[in-house]
């Protein structure tokens, strides 16, 4: 931290939950909705019928959002978070949830609004002057892939520097020379993230796609380095979250015959600490590649929104509840 940058008050992690629609193939087979929005704040489990005698479930967030919010989302929750970095405080945006339950759809939508957003307030500061860069990442295996080389073979270095902290060996940075041009290079970073998937035969749910944004201002005409400022905004798309262990409320368990993701459980351990308010103990960051790039946009004065996205049909209850779980420890 240089001096006269900004620091994020000590401010709690912002937790939203989405639960999407039922899609159409869940529609065709008939599933039953088992998760219903009670007003802005609860979400509450609908048993099925056999299931009576057990008590319904519901969980409070600050804020919860049905089918067909992904602007309230951005709205309510995650624009106060993104637009920080415009002040020189990193800024790091997750969607966690199982697999299939809506956190590319909703990240991308999510990111678009962000940059937009980030674009106007440009436009609104003239006596500023903004330099945006952009690079992707993906983390496969605890292997790094650079999402903006097409020529990148994987297995990428992360290093310990003295002035910038975590650096990915060899990663792209692409400075964005127009909005349209941020768009393009996001775009680009995705269809890379789709092509490893196709390769691999696999999809996405066991890599995380990080797209960071690096934001720099500085007031036009000013030799004062007090009003320069430089800032963090990372995208990131989790790992299916049935590949973190369970989180109940009696402890954390490992689950059986699923392989558990290290980014993603020390990414958990992680985040349970920060909400804890652990930000002078341990905080295993260096455990995994996920947290060691995030290291520093992440708790201390670093500002965090966890997007958990929520299937809602009856097939994937005890998933939706893992993930509330989950939700709920993180705010
Ligand atoms: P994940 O990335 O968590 O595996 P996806 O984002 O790929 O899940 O979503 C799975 C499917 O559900 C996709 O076909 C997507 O278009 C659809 N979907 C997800 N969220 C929504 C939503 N809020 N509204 C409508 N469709 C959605
Ligand atoms: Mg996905």
């Amino acid at each position: 931290r240089t001096p006269g940058t900004p620091r994020a008050k000590k401010e709690k992690i912002v937790v939203l939950v989405c639960l999407r629609p039922l899609s159409k193939r869940e529609e065709l087979a008939k599933e039953q909705v088992s998760w219903d929005c009670l007003g802005d704040n609860t979400i509450v489990y609908k048993p099925p019928p056999h299931e009576r005698s057990a008590q319904s479930t519901s969980f409070t967030f600050d804020k919860v959002f049905g089918p067909g919010s992904t602007e309230a989302v951005y709205e309510e929750g995650v624009r106060n978070v993104a637009l920080s970095s415009l002040m020189g405080i990193n800024a790091t945006i997750f969607a966690y949830g199982q697999s299939g339950s809506g956190k590319t759809y909703t990240m991308r939508r999510i990111m678009e609004k962000a940059v937009d957003d980030i674009y106007n307030h440009m436009i609104k500061t003239p006596e500023r002057e903004f330099a945006i860069k952009i690079s992707g990442l993906e983390i496969y295996n605890e292997n790094v892939r650079d999402l903006l080389n097409t020529e990148s073979v994987g297995n990428l270095k992360l290093l310990d520097d003295p002035e910038k902290g975590i650096v990915v060996e060899k990663l792209v940075e692409e400075a964005a020379s127009s909005h349209q041009h941020l768009r393009s290079l996001i775009g680009i970073c995705e269809a890379q993230r789709e092509v490893g998937e196709t390769a691999l035969n696999e999809n996405s749910s066991r890599s995380h796609q990080i797209i960071r944004l690096t934001i720099e201002s500085t007031v036009r005409e000013s030799l004062d380095c007090r009003t320069s400022f430089v800032a963090s905004l990372n995208f990131v798309d989790l790992a299916g979250s049935e590949r973190a262990p369970d989180t109940h409320a009696d402890g954390v368990r490992l689950r059986e015959g699923c392989h558990i993701n290290l980014s993603l459980m020390t990414l958990t351990n992680v985040i349970r600490k920060l909400s804890a308010g652990k930000l002078s103990g341990h905080i295993p960051y260096r455990d995994s590649k996920l947290t060691r790039i995030l290291q520093h946009s992440l708790g201390g004065n670093a500002r965090t929104a966890i997007i958990c996205t929520l299937s809602p049909a009856l097939s994937h209850a005890e998933q939706s509840r893992n993930t509330l779980f989950f939700a709920t420890q993180a705010k």
